[in-house]
């Protein structure tokens, strides 16, 4: 019933050849599985991307947006913008994000808001860092970014929000959660949706999770009951280790 999601978050990589080879590679796989794929290019392949994908089962999504209509922001995108070329989903609140442009919870609030206002999807991204996992406050310190960004919404505001759980310690470290620990958390952020807004938004969201995922585990990440597919860094700028992932469902 859950929808699974593979998306590839192509951070601040790939300039416009590169990306247009990506894509072409992208184009030439199978997908074998049923999973939605999307990929997120910088903001200036975000159109050339969207045009050369449209008509394939791949959406190109935004990697961030501002939470401003227009006006005097200089060097940000807002939602109006993104809407104005096809793109329908933004990635909010990725932990490099918050660590290198000082995001936070609050901020990322009126993103969700803006994004949803103009129905653009939001992939919502959190997680604990390793000080927080070696004291034994992951917990808390994701129910809180959850509760901070996300609780002020009506429970059908969900409906246009997936969540991606990223400890930020397996960002682009190698190192992954094991699959119990992203089960673990992924149950915990589902029971947390639970208690607040009912059964219906916790079972019906996506949760995605990101760090580190690559072929080699993918298969065993996304046989978890709680892991509804992933976010992926590294591995989703080769085509075949990307679509390995996706095919891994
Ligand atoms: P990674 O990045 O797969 O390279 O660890 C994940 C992410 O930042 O979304």
């Amino acid at each position: 019933m859950r929808k699974n999601i593979v998306a590839g978050n192509w951070k601040m990589n790939n300039d416009l050849a590169q990306t247009q080879t990506l894509i072409t590679a992208l184009k030439a796989q199978e997908q074998t599985s049923n999973a939605e794929v999307m990929v997120a290019p910088t903001f200036t392949n975000l159109y050339s991307a969207y045009e050369t994908l449209k008509e394939t089962n791949i959406e190109v999504v935004a990697q961030n947006m501002h939470f401003a209509e227009n006006g005097a922001y200089t060097g940000e995108i807002s939602a109006s913008m993104l809407k104005s070329i096809g793109i329908n989903t933004v990635i909010l609140g990725h932990s490099e994000r918050r660590e290198y442009f000082n995001e936070t919870d609050e901020l990322l609030a009126k993103k969700v808001d803006a994004a949803l206002a103009k129905g653009i999807r939001v992939i919502f991204c959190f997680g604990e860092e390793l000080a927080d996992r070696k004291s034994g406050n992951e917990e808390t310190v994701v129910g809180n970014q959850i509760k901070n960004a996300l609780f002020h919404l009506p429970a059908a505001s969900f409906q246009n929000i997936v969540l991606a759980y990223e400890p930020v310690w397996a960002i682009g470290t190698g190192e992954t959660a094991s699959p119990d620990q992203a089960q673990d958390m992924h149950a915990y952020i589902r029971k947390t949706l639970a208690d607040k807004y009912g059964n219906d938004v916790a079972e019906t969201i996506s949760i995605l999770y990101g760090g580190s995922v690559k072929p080699a585990n993918a298969e065993e990440i996304f046989s978890k009951p709680d892991v509804d597919g992933g976010l992926i860094g590294g591995a989703s700028l080769k085509a075949e280790d990307f679509f390995a992932i996706v095919n891994a469902f």
